[in-house]
């Protein structure tokens, strides 16, 4: 819409007034309050009306052109905020502004805040099991500045990547509701896939002014102590994150942001965005939650709690202090998870409350929930501290003692107050006196109503003489129509009933002015003695924030104890020595889900035996182990009991996963070609301390293209980077690696055929597998009859020519192989019996000899 200024002499006033502020907040959608309803104007009430499937209307012309109108009640205006945020949109609130004032032209409106989908505080706007965060990326020569923000929580954290994956795995981790990225960013293949991403100006960034906005907001002389001083790039983010938030709450200060730190990359154990989601940690293939990690773990009783315990499983920790502290807490609580769960339970959302609290946009019930919630906390220091537990306590020493605050809020708040202050009814009686005193004039002068009513039925000797009530006609005197000629002069009609009359009088009327002043009166004073009840609180936010943060901890590290348990889990331990030995592991999900009993599966890897090359059917259950592997690791480094008889698990720097790979359609990136950056970011990032799952490598290729590239990737995670390696394939050359390389072995996943049929062991075993049933898998997915004949008959052909082929190439053999430094292939070439060689056996000699030709 563009409308030129020297053009708004020939608008209405209220329409003069909407382009004003409508020009303020050009990106938002304008909520214009207009009595009960918001109304949007031109392309904003287009753009709303295909959005909230609402009908587009008009509200008078300009210039002969309509003036496109839609609009919402007030009172639904919650539900239309949630399906705009939901789509990525943000929206201006605009409110009409009490004024005692008379004056001409339209009532004085005011924008008074702004939703956007990473600012969000309501508790009706949020999924309240889950993080929702704002962030701000900043990009310069030397790698990425990156901040995010929860204003549901005020934690306010920054890191800096020089590395684009890294980058874009962080993005993947956060996932941010809304992503503000300054103008000049290069990079927007990165960014531009996500939801709710907002161009900004450049001098948003700009790190002076970060400086200023954040001492400010910290109150502090530099930002020393926060050791973020040298973090520039970040800085310049998180600058720009601060200013924006500020605008969209139109405050100046946000008192529950009150420290920032700086994320450090090396007390996390890294995973990649691909590896999050191969893993299925919080979310499935398919973007939901059924059959994930989270959905078999977390069965927290507060929506803070789950929301911290879904933090941990995205960022397991090195430091062993703290996932000992954990584990021991764990041990500790295991005999009281049936009377903590329920206190938790009663702790509820404190940490949103809270948030909403330093806001000033908390609600009545939401301080009479902070109320209940403290008047918890007693009993669930008194139940723990009985202990004598020093990490316990040392947790419990974070949540502090509210009783005043619980005394004082249970003075001021009724027992179930209503959703809003707005209509009053949330002070409680005997809190003020004045307040009282009102209250009493507006609503307890009944007795004055009765005797009016005995006095008047005297005088007019009226017997069904009747004083009433009603919200639109006020206070009247009812008598039946057959009786009206009765009444006497003063009384003056107000309404006509079918069976009888009403009237007013004057003694009625001052008496009627009286309760409405005293109606307004209690209302403003209730209003303010809310607001006052605000001051009273804020100044123990931070200790509030502090005992919500260690209660939702509580609940997690109790949570975790019951899942322990319930599922049969074990304590892992930990060592400082290269490895990990796994007795009896199993797959948290896959155990779950299955009808049939879950085949457990043991894992050995050490400095000595790095890599495992495993073979098998498809459906033999590779994936399951690998993956059951990888989420063993990271449960047990968030603290967390593991599915397994025994753990013992050495040190881990980054998870990387290769698991068979989808077309990439909205990158135009074919199979292959992820298959081959995810490999390429593995063999970049890679340590000897990292643990890397692959399954499955160069299948989009041709079967040599294919072969060379897996042989050379494991072969270098082998022998060069030495990272612990669990490496699937359907190569079975690749199965005479470990005769090349010591710390490569095989194992295999077997499955048994009778008749037709074939049933999957599902359990681990040494050496490589010696069939790969691909026909038989092929004949249970339901793959005609005839067509699984005609490739039984041809895998048949395919098996004589390389039996053949081996043989002749062994006859043809020169003397010069056959030498002592050879030995391992002489010796293998002894062994064989050449008229009884499996096709397979055939087929890795027949590579060997290739490789030595
Ligand atoms: P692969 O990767 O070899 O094709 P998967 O790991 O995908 O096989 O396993 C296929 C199915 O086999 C799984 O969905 C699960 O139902 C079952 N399965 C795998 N491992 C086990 C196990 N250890 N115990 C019982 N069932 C298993």
């Amino acid at each position: 819409m563009l409308i030129n200024t020297k053009d708004l002499d020939s608008y209405t006033p209220m329409m003069q007034q909407y382009l004003k502020l409508k020009a303020q907040y050009p990106d938002a959608l304008l909520f214009y309050r207009m009595g009960d309803f918001y109304e949007l104007f031109y392309d904003d009430a287009k753009k709303a009306s295909q959005l909230m499937d609402i009908s587009l209307t008009k509200r008078g012309t300009i210039a002969g052109e309509p003036i496109p109108m839609a609009g919402i009640p007030y009172h639904a205006v919650d539900n239309y905020l949630a399906k705009l945020v939901a789509l990525g949109e943000s929206i201006a609130i605009c409110e009409q502004i009490d004024s005692n004032l008379v004056t001409k032209g339209p009532v004085e409106r005011r924008v008074v805040r702004i939703v956007t989908p990473g600012t969000l505080s309501d508790e009706s706007l949020l999924n309240e099991r889950q993080d929702n965060l704002l962030a701000a990326i900043w990009q310069a020569p030397q790698g990425f500045g990156y901040a995010t923000l929860d204003i549901t929580s005020g934690r306010f954290l920054i890191s800096e990547q020089i590395d684009r994956e890294v980058m874009a795995a962080e993005l993947q981790r956060t996932n941010p509701a809304e992503l503000l990225y300054p103008e000049n960013f290069q990079d927007i293949a990165l960014i531009e896939h996500r939801r709710g991403i907002r161009r900004r100006p450049l001098w948003d960034f700009e790190l002076e002014t970060a400086r200023q906005q954040l001492t400010m907001q910290f109150g502090t002389h530099d930002l020393t102590g926060f050791g973020i001083d040298q973090a520039e790039l970040a800085l310049c983010a998180a600058g720009c994150l601060l200013q924006y938030t500020k605008n969209t709450q139109c405050t100046s200060f946000l008192p529950h942001i009150n420290t920032i730190s700086l994320e450090n990359k090396q007390e996390i154990i890294l995973m990649d965005a691909t590896t999050r989601r191969n893993l299925e940690i919080t979310h499935n293939f398919s973007g939901g939650s059924k059959n994930t990690l989270v959905d078999v773990i977390d069965k927290t009783v507060t929506p803070m709690g789950s929301r911290m315990l879904k933090r941990w499983l995205h960022m397991p920790i090195r430091n062993l202090t703290t996932v000992s502290f954990r584990q021991k807490i764990i041990h500790i609580i295991n005999d009281e998870i049936s009377s903590l769960q329920p206190l938790l339970r009663q702790i509820g959302d404190l940490e949103r409350i809270l948030a909403r609290l330093a806001l000033r946009s908390a609600r009545p019930r939401d301080l009479s929930r902070m109320r209940f919630a403290f008047a918890q906390i007693p009993s669930i220091k008194n139940l723990l501290q009985r202990k004598k537990d020093t990490n316990l306590n040392q947790l419990l020493n974070r949540i502090g003692d509210f009783e005043k605050l619980f005394d004082l809020l249970s003075q001021a708040i009724i027992e179930s107050p209503p959703v809003l202050i707005r209509d009053g009814g949330v002070i409680a009686p005997g809190y003020n006196t004045e307040l009282d005193e009102w209250r009493s004039i507006a609503t307890g002068a009944t007795d004055y109503l009765t005797n009016l009513e005995l006095s008047e039925r005297e005088k007019t000797g009226i017997e069904t003489l009747k004083v009433g009530f009603n919200t639109v006609h006020g206070y009247f005197i009812q008598l039946s129509r057959n009786q009206s000629h009765l009444v006497p002069s003063n009384y003056v009609r107000r309404q006509t009933l079918k069976n009888s009359e009403r009237y007013i009088i004057p003694e009625l009327k001052k008496f009627e002015n009286k309760v409405l002043i005293a109606k307004s009166k209690a209302l403003a004073l209730e209003k303010a003695l809310y607001d006052k009840l605000f001051d009273l609180l804020l100044p123990h936010l931070a200790t509030m924030q502090q005992s919500a943060e260690a209660l939702a901890e509580l609940d997690v590290l109790c949570n975790l104890a019951e899942r322990a348990e319930t599922l049969n889990y074990i304590c892992p331990t930990f060592d400082s020595k290269t490895g990990i030995y796994i007795n009896g592991g199993r797959h948290p999900v896959v155990e779950c889900i299955l009808k049939e009993p879950f085949i457990a599966n043991s894992l050995m890897l050490s400095d000595e035996q790095r890599m495992l090359i495993i073979t098998g059917p498809n459906m033999g259950g590779k994936s399951t182990y690998m993956r059951q592997n990888a989420l063993i690791v990271l449960l047990a480094y968030i603290g967390s009991f593991v599915p397994a008889e025994c753990a013992i698990i050495g040190p881990i720097d980054k998870i990387f996963t290769r698991i068979g790979a989808a077309d990439d359609l909205a990158s135009g990136r074919s199979t292959f070609m992820v298959e081959m950056t995810e490999t390429a970011n593995i063999l970049h990032n890679a340590t000897h301390h990292s643990l890397v799952l692959i399954d499955e490598i160069g299948r989009g290729t041709s079967t040599y293209d294919g072969l060379a590239l897996a042989w050379a990737c494991a072969e270098n995670l082998a022998s060069c980077i030495k990272s612990l390696t669990f490496f699937a394939t359907h190569y079975f050359e690749l199965t005479i690696l470990p005769d090349q390389i010591k710390s490569v072995v095989n194992v295999h996943l077997d499955a048994i055929e009778y008749g037709d049929k074939i049933a999957f062991m599902h359990n681990v075993q040494n050496g490589a597998a010696n069939k790969s049933y691909g026909i038989s898998v092929a004949e249970l997915a339901g793959v005609p009859r005839e067509i699984i004949k005609r490739a039984r008959q041809k895998l048949q052909e395919l098996e004589i020519i390389t039996q053949e082929k081996t043989i002749n190439s062994i006859e043809k053999l020169p003397m010069s192989l056959l030498q002592p430094e050879n030995s391992t292939l002489v010796k293998k070439l002894k062994d064989l019996n050449l008229d009884s060689i499996s096709p397979l056996q055939a087929l890795k000699v027949l590579y060997q000899l290739k490789q030595m030709l």
